[in-house]
């Protein structure tokens, strides 16, 4: 962590944050809080420049046109990329999460993404909305996602980069994959918000920020059922 408490930024509510993705912020901040964390959240407008020495920054998803202005912005801004370059944690979410990689597509034309990321987005045959699911990879010890995805867009993960999930409902990256991760940057296609459907995700960047490796566990009774009913759900749904 930079400072005595962990500094949470929320980038671009004005211009990223479809789909209750800042659920994500209400999250983390809640779970660190209950650990007896200090904890420090800004959500930084599109107009205004990002802290450079945030320990988590999260991205969420938007529309094409919100989504090349704030890729562009971050690009302007720079501040984002020094932060991944000294470690700090970024999690994108859906456009969020596209604007990491190289290049994507909104309304028809390539935009230049920031490069944080080895991958590439295109655009897809058809829209992919529904629920996602996957089975994370067992390095990063969290058990399967469960999320909703709403996006045009598909994602080429190259060399440097390992898959978030392997997809067992909905498309994610391409039907196969779905997102992407590398040291502590995570991108993924899953809305719900993210987070608060896969709660051991967060406790995960927040592992990541804090550099604390076991975290005292908290009551997730309700996650954990609610997670279960929604499992069933999808299952049922996959087998129709
Ligand atoms: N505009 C992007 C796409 O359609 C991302 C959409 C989103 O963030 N939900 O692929």
């Amino acid at each position: 962590m930079s400072t005595e408490s962990l500094r949470i930024v929320w980038i671009y509510p004005d211009l990223l944050s479809t789909y209750g993705d800042r659920g994500n912020l209400l999250i983390l901040a809640r779970r660190a809080r209950l650990r007896g964390m200090p904890v420090e959240t800004l959500e930084v407008r599109s107009d205004q420049r990002l802290p450079a020495t945030a320990d988590i920054y999260l991205i969420g998803g938007g529309e094409d046109g919100p989504q090349a202005l704030g890729a562009q912005r971050l690009l302007a801004d720079g501040n984002l990329h020094r932060a991944a370059a000294q470690g700090s944690v970024v999690f994108g979410v859906c456009a969020g999460y596209q604007l990491l990689g190289t290049s994507f597509f909104a309304k028809g034309t390539q935009y230049a993404g920031l490069e944080l990321l080895d991958l590439a987005s295109d655009r897809g045959p058809s829209r992919a909305v529904g629920e996602l699911a996957g089975e994370i990879d067992p390095r990063l010890g969290v058990p399967a996602l469960s999320g909703f995805e709403n996006h045009g867009g598909r994602t080429r993960l190259g060399a440097g980069v390992s898959p978030l999930a392997r997809v067992t409902a909905g498309v994610g990256n391409d039907g196969q994959t779905e997102g992407a991760w590398r040291g502590k940057l995570l991108g993924t296609y899953s809305h719900g918000p993210a987070l608060a459907r896969n709660p051991a995700l967060a406790d995960l960047l927040l592992r990541w920020a804090t550099g604390v490796h076991q975290l005292p566990p908290l009551d997730d009774r309700w996650h954990d059922q609610l997670r279960s009913e929604r499992h069933a759900a999808v299952t049922a749904a996959a087998r129709v």
